[in-house]
């Protein structure tokens, strides 16, 4: 396989997305490997750098861009860039593997434009704002204005899932896993296993 597929997972943080995305890493007949991005943000606790991004300067990252060398980046808070460099993409395709996304709306809608044949994009969508706000809140570790901010921020994802190929609505966990399973193996052309 010289090029694989490309299968995104995009949703509102509390969707259960990275849930899932775990999920099906641990499949090996689905032949996925996940696509380490690079930020020019600091990292956070145990974070490794080429495990959970590529940690690079801000001047690295933005001689990147003018190196046209990212599939797709975005400024997601101030001077903090995120992207996913090609060569991340090549270095998986040449594994022979397809690349699964754990990213956000904007960065997975700029991929599945870029490569609409090659590229499932898939929306995990929470049951409803409602029960986002009712989690937030008993949760009681953030602010009133924090919780809402969040809930704005939902509310504009969840307006771009009709633009995804797919949405996976996430309100039983197993449902949602057994799903995404079949979804992704139909894609790459894979029978699903016998259940
Ligand atoms: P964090 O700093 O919490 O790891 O990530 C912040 C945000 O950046 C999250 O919403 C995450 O989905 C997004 N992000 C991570 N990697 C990429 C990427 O390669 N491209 C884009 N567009 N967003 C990303």
């Amino acid at each position: 396989m010289k090029e694989g597929k490309l299968i995104i997972f995009s949703a509102p943080s509390g969707s259960g997305k990275t849930t899932i995305v775990r999920h099906l890493l641990g499949l090996p007949e689905l032949n996925l490997e996940f696509s380490i991005s690079a930020t020019s943000r600091a990292p956070r606790g145990e974070e490794e750098d080429g495990k959970h991004y590529y940690f690079i300067s801000l001047k690295d990252f933005k001689q990147h861009i003018k190196n046209d060398d990212f599939v797709e980046w975005e400024e997601v808070y101030r001077d903090n860039f995120y992207g996913t460099l090609k060569t991340e993409v090549e270095r998986i395709w040449a594994m022979g593997k397809h690349v699964i996304f754990d990213i956000d709306v904007v960065g997975g809608l700029r991929i599945k434009k870029k490569f609409p044949e090659q590229t499932l994009a898939v929306f995990v969508k929470p049951p409803s704002v409602d029960e986002l706000k009712i989690r937030l809140k008993k949760r009681k570790t953030e602010s009133e204005d924090k919780i809402n901010m969040r809930i704005a921020k939902a509310s504009v994802e969840l307006a771009t899932a009709p633009q995804f190929d797919k949405i996976i609505k996430n309100y039983d966990l197993d449902v949602a896993l057994a799903e995404a399973e079949e979804l992704v193996a139909d894609f790459i052309g894979i029978k699903k296993k016998e259940a």
